[in-house]
């Protein structure tokens, strides 16, 4: 099946203009026909529907659904589902994202605890939590999202926690909070080269989210970190070149590259598909910069196999550490 995949929820859907009122206005933009290489499977296994039964239960968000992910089908039949906290609505509006915009409410009192139990009731080893960007909040949102982080730590002692965070832009102290609460992963996306940031990601400062990322090692030089980007939206292979020297400069861990698709004709639209031979030569480049896990293809996101990519990712460092000691 095609993404986006509008049978993925049975919340009410929102019509375009409503989720998007800012992108009312703009001309559609042709949605380009997807590759053979990007086509999945239509969700339909009983574990699928028993994640979305457990989430509704909780009443949660998943970026997986609001973001109309192509991998939902394969990611909840393992149970695999990422919360997005904070609410739905996001204060940002980003030219590729298909989360709803606007002005959002107060925030959940009980949704660190019922995050953490639906954590529970799931079985999973490791989770990844987001949320949306809650610029009207004084500090960002960082002490809810550590709320949640301690409530898995309490609810789910032994689940391993990634965060995947917005970029506090302008919330000093948002990262020293959110990391106090001991997340095993912080996951921050440029998502894309600085040149294009001023159409594709308008609201954030290419260099805020590198120094972000940059001041998590500062804090704790042992914190994983993890940093994601698109292509597919005319960025060059020089450009994706330097963004990868830039997150090393950062001591960024962890790299994922995934295929940028249009949610609906009112976003950027696809400058072009890269083939899977062109993520291979991408993770290749990856990791001779020293990346110690690096992820790309095309239905790579960020936390698309995130459970798997940790234990990897953990060993990788492990491996590393192995072969210093032994040339010591
Ligand atoms: S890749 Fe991430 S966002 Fe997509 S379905 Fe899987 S867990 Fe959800």
């Amino acid at each position: 099946m095609d993404q986006p995949l509008p049978a993925a929820a049975d919340k009410p859907v929102l019509a375009r203009a409503e989720r998007h009122p800012e992108k009312a206005h703009r001309p559609d933009n042709a949605v380009a026909r997807k590759p053979a290489w990007i086509r999945v499977k239509a969700p339909n296994s009983p574990e699928y529907a028993e994640t979305k039964r457990l989430v509704r239960e909780f009443g949660l968000s998943t970026v997986c659904e609001e973001a109309a992910c192509p991998n939902i089908g394969e990611c909840w039949k393992s149970k695999h589902a990422t919360f997005m906290i904070m609410g739905d609505t996001c204060t940002r509006a980003c030219a590729f994202c298909n989360v709803r915009t606007g002005l959002p409410g107060a925030l959940n009192p009980h949704e660190p605890g019922n995050v953490g139990a639906a954590v529970a009731r799931l079985g999973l080893r490791h989770v990844v939590i987001t949320s949306v960007d809650r610029d009207d909040l004084a500090d960002g949102g960082a002490a809810h999202f550590a709320a949640v982080v301690a409530a898995i730590h309490a609810t789910a002692p032994g689940v391993t926690v990634e965060i995947l965070t917005p970029d506090f832009l302008r919330k000093p102290g948002a990262v020293e909070t959110v990391l106090a609460a001991g997340p095993d992963v912080f996951n921050h996306n440029l998502e894309t080269v600085p040149r294009l940031y001023p159409t594709i990601r308008p609201g954030a400062r290419y260099f805020a989210s590198l120094r972000l990322l940059a001041r998590i090692k500062e804090i704790d030089p042992a914190q994983f970190t993890k940093s994601g980007l698109m292509v597919g939206l005319g960025e060059s292979w020089g450009e994706m070149l330097q963004v990868m020297d830039d997150l090393r400069a950062a001591e960024v861990d962890f790299l994922t590259v995934g295929q940028y698709l249009q949610p609906t004709p009112k976003h950027a639209p696809v400058d072009r598909f890269w083939t899977p031979e062109e993520f291979a030569k991408l993770a290749d480049a990856a990791r001779a910069k020293g990346f110690l896990m690096v992820s790309a293809s095309p239905l790579t996101r960020s936390s698309y196999h995130a459970g798997d990519d940790f234990a990897a990712l953990r060993a990788a460092r492990l491996a590393k550490l192995a072969g210093a000691d032994a040339r010591a």
